[in-house]
């Protein structure tokens, strides 16, 4: 059974995850890799911080020295996702977790911002935009890199550094939708009170999880790596 190293510590992410690639994979998470680097996320892309998340990871996994069985850990999987809103050119984009802090820094390894500040700023920049400008899409990408063993043991490092990211394979979901005046809805997380999608009169915080899952960039993007889950995991 192929074993997935989920770069999350977040357990929502992780049943999601799970409900849509199934059964057919053991999984961990950074959970149970308390030594594992945090990846600071500084490209300018969604795929870049992915791949950047997954391509380390793997990377630490066959290259630490002790008590550790790399070889039964077949990939990591890691995601970066956000927000673009098309009034802003695309912002806060990659930035989305610290769009608020961004006003103070914009050290990609400074703090995150909470979702009431990164949601009020957002209604503040959109406060003359009418409704039918406020077009804006969840985006998810998700990286998926083979945990090169036997690479490591007969390569340079240069040379298996590169191939890390050349064997790494991505898979992008989109949701559209468009920002709302204000917020409502109690439930999800992040820009989910502002966030109507396309075909409902709701937020995603009011929507709840059963239809949001169904919508969602994560799932959209989790739906096209199970679609070509066997050629991937065929080893
Ligand atoms: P991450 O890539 O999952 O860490 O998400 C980065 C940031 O994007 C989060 O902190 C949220 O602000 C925003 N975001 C990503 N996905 C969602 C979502 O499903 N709902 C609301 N906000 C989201």
């Amino acid at each position: 059974m192929p074993t997935l190293l989920i770069a999350t510590r977040n357990a929502h992410k992780l049943a999601e995850i799970r409900a849509i690639l199934g059964e057919g994979f053991l999984y961990l998470t950074l959970k149970d890799f308390p030594a594992a680097p945090s990846v600071i996320e500084d490209a300018d892309t969604f795929a870049g911080n992915a791949t950047k998340k997954a391509v380390e990871l793997a990377h630490w996994l066959v290259t630490r020295p002790i008590n550790h069985q790399p070889s039964t850990i077949h990939f990591v999987l890691a995601d970066d996702s956000g927000l673009e809103v098309d009034a802003l050119n695309g912002a806060p984009g990659v930035h989305s977790a610290r769009f608020a802090a961004l006003d103070r820094s914009a050290d990609a390894s400074s703090a995150n911002s909470s979702d009431a500040d990164n949601n009020a700023k957002l209604l503040r920049l959109l406060k003359d935009v009418p409704l039918e400008k406020r077009s804006a899409r969840f985006r998810c990408v998700i990286a998926l890199t083979p945990v090169l063993r036997d690479l490591v043991e007969s390569a340079s490092p240069v040379c298996y550094a590169d191939e890390f990211e050349l064997q790494t394979q991505i898979f992008d979901g989109a949701c559209e939708g468009r920002i709302q005046f204000a917020p409502s809805g109690q439930g999800g997380f992040g820009y989910d009170p502002l966030f109507v999608p396309d075909g409902f009169t709701q937020s995603f915080a009011e929507l709840g999880e059963d239809v949001k899952n169904r919508l969602s960039h994560r799932a959209r993007a989790l739906a096209r790596l199970k679609q070509d889950a066997d050629r991937l995991f065929s080893t």
